[in-house]
């Protein structure tokens, strides 16, 4: 007989295969030995070597993971290989080595005190990685312990489960044999399911009772999208699980064709659907994925993760290079948005309170314009670079704009700079974030300072409802559908409108398919967003008319008393369409 279970959908698609059950492999504590065997020297010298090795193991495993799986999904073990270099982890397991601690017990210690830290966090996101860190120990454990780590794979190609599935496991097993994932613990953030969606296999999460309903080998049914798990299918089930793979495979072959197909809606009105994209890197798969362009290039990630700031010439290079990458589509290069939850190593700040509220974004490039009008530097070098080929247009935003003043002052930089290279600013667009509710307030005087403008709903949400983004307890409170919302954004793309401007949203919300042709119905002339969504996006806007998706959201706006009422209501009148 057949057994069915419910975890959470984390990644689409389904599948019917064999399980293959990979066990956890943590070494348990008793195994540990408790004090250590030699001296201090020694025992800090094996501490030191297992890291390293631990160290060198995930860099290599980043490399095969970009290979199979892409860079963004390589970074984790880049992350983790950074973890086991941490020079505070080093020091702390250091000091319980002097306290007479065997190596294996300090590791064990040390990352503990991480771990809580993680684990303490509101964010699901954050609590997720404490699950990364756990990893990392036991691998640096089992090699001090003499272990391999080479991880079990299956046979044939099967449905990977396990109670929680650790990203080095995930990545250890060939992507060929992997027909989907399920855990029992776990949630659509943990890098097990950013894996599986990069790998395009289904994944369900949180299941509880799997194990104790599967043995390896036992044929098992997987939704990614309803989040269902069969186990020991019946016939019927195994029907059911089929059609549904076929439909999946046609829903993929269908959204591949529109690939290089321009956004817009059943009547022809034109949207363009452009991906965000925050490194050179993410470049070739926001092509693949059908990116017209990028409506957000977040150019501070190219300055983290470094203790020096990047010379001119280095910047020139990456801007040009991402130019050429997009021949013939807009690339909107965001100016700096440092600061809040984004540091910089080599900028000193003073200490602040709030620092969201902070000196961020176009704030710290005005009182720092040595590494601002760097930046501006470079992006018209990169310009004069590409001239004359078919490389990208382009585009300059600045990011946290609060008043017109900076929104002017930033524009004179910009001019200035221009000048002193000699660059003709026509034909490049400048354009401003619209993500401060005092920039929202002012949005007639701002656009008529603007070529375009592009609102962050992730900032604009949370100044709106005074809801820290990193804070997951707040995070219900953050609603773009939000009625009020609806009739705010409405406003900006008017006056943008008015102004000749073209209006767009870069935050996370645009590639959510209910709010872009909410979005399209007040009149957004574009959207960009994470790669992964523009194809579905694509899809659905192919699907709707212009007028639909007005009078949805108009209806939702007058009606609606809350964004969870506002989205039935859309999906109510676009239902078919939205659940292509
Ligand atoms: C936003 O705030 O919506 C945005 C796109 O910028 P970031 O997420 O980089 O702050
Ligand atoms: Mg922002």
């Amino acid at each position: 007989m057949s057994t069915r279970l419910t975890g959470r959908a984390a990644a689409p698609g389904a599948a019917l295969a064999p399980a293959f059950i990979v066990a956890s492999r943590s070494p348990v504590e008793d195994e540990l030995p408790r004090e250590r065997s030699g001296p201090v020297e020694e025992e800090t010298a094996r501490l030191r070597a297992a890291l390293g090795r631990a160290e060198a193991q995930l860099r290599e495993l980043a490399g095969t993971v970009e290979e199979f799986a892409g860079p963004a999904e390589a970074e984790i073990f880049e992350a983790h290989g950074e973890f086991a270099a941490d020079p505070e982890l080093f020091r702390l397991a250091e000091e319980a080595i002097h306290a007479d601690a065997s190596a294996e017990r300090a590791v064990v210690g040390a990352f503990g005190s991480f771990r809580e830290l993680l684990a303490a966090s509101e964010s699901e996101y954050l609590a997720a990685r404490a699950a990364d860190l756990d990893d990392v120990r036991d691998r640096v454990v089992s090699i001090l312990l003499g272990r391999t780590t080479v991880g079990e794979r299956p046979d044939v190609r099967s449905v990977i489960a396990a109670h929680e599935l650790t990203p080095s496991q995930t990545a250890s097993i060939p992507p060929t044999l992997i027909a989907g994932i399920v855990t029992e613990t776990g949630s659509p953030t943990s890098h097990a399911a950013i894996l599986a969606r990069a790998l395009g296999v289904p994944a369900v999460v949180s299941c509880s009772g799997l194990l104790e309903a599967i043995g390896t080998g036992t044929d098992v049914a997987v939704d990614g999208r309803t989040g269902g798990v069969v186990v020991a299918p019946e016939r019927s089930e195994r029907q059911a699980i089929r059609g549904r793979m076929e439909s999946e495979e046609r829903r993929r072959l269908e959204l591949a064709a529109l690939r290089d197909e321009p956004g817009h809606t059943a009547d022809g009105h034109r949207i363009e659907l452009a991906a965000n994209i925050g490194s050179i890197q993410h470049v070739p798969a926001a092509l693949e994925a059908g990116g017209e362009g990028s409506g957000l290039v977040r150019t501070e990630f190219m300055f983290m993760d470094r203790t020096t700031a990047p010379t001119v010439d280095e910047q020139v290079k990456v801007y040009a290079e991402v130019l050429r990458s997009f021949p013939g589509d807009r690339v909107v290069f965001r100016t700096l948005d440092i600061g809040a939850d984004k540091p910089l190593p080599f900028v000193d700040r003073e200490p602040e309170e709030n620092p969201a509220l902070g000196i961020r974004g176009i704030r710290l490039s005005l009182v720092r314009p040595d590494l601002f009008r760097g930046q501006l530097r470079a992006l018209l070098r990169a310009l004069r670079e590409v001239a004359g080929t078919d490389a990208g247009r382009l585009a300059i935003m600045f990011p946290l704009v609060s008043t017109v003043a900076e929104l002017v002052r930033a524009r004179e930089i910009l001019g200035e700079v221009a000048e002193e290279e000699g660059v003709d600013l026509t034909g490049v667009e400048v354009g401003v974030m619209v993500e401060v509710p005092s920039a929202a307030l002012a949005v007639r005087r701002v656009a008529a300072h603007a070529d375009f403008l592009s609102i962050g709903t992730n900032d604009l949400l949370q100044y709106l409802f005074a809801a820290d983004r990193l804070v997951g307890a707040v995070a219900d409170l953050a609603e773009i559908l939000d009625p009020d919302v609806l009739t705010l954004i409405e406003r900006i793309i008017d006056a943008g409108h008015a102004n000749g401007a073209w209006v767009g949203v870069c935050g996370e919300a645009a590639g959510d398919p209910t709010v872009a042709a909410a979005l399209v119905g007040l009149g957004i002339d574009e959207l960009s967003m994470t790669r992964v969504a523009i194809p579905e996006v694509k899809d659905v806007l192919r699907r709707l008319t212009r007028q639909e998706c007005t009078d949805a959201v108009r209806e939702a706006i007058e009606r609606a008393t809350d964004a969870g009422e506002a989205r039935r209501v859309i999906e109510g009148r676009l239902g078919t369409a939205l659940q292509a």
